[in-house]
């Protein structure tokens, strides 16, 4: 009985390791305010002209990003492990 409860154990130990190691890492919900500075920092950087952004990047109802009129796309993504927030761009296109 013991050595079946100790299997059930490391079993579970070993399988939140591994959701830990490789699924973690999720699309996060950003706040309007934060993706509003994040829109502005990007015009900054690139010195993108546009005037709105585009569509909102949604996943499971909440907002995770953006797309701005120039092509740019942000999804914030984050480890759950983590505090700060770790911003990472997807994908960029200039037309
Ligand atoms: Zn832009």
């Amino acid at each position: 009985m013991l050595e079946w409860l100790m299997l059930a154990f490391w079993l579970a130990l070993v399988v939140y390791a591994f959701w830990f190691l490789f699924k973690a890492k999720t699309e996060h919900p950003i706040g309007l305010n934060d993706l509003a500075l994040t829109w502005k920092i990007h015009k900054q950087n690139t010195g993108c002209k546009a005037k709105r952004i585009q569509s909102l990047i949604t996943l499971n109802n909440e907002t995770v990003g953006f797309r701005c009129e120039c092509g740019y796309e942000f999804i914030q993504k984050r480890l759950i492990s983590q505090k700060a927030p770790d911003y990472s761009v997807k994908k960029l296109t200039n037309y």
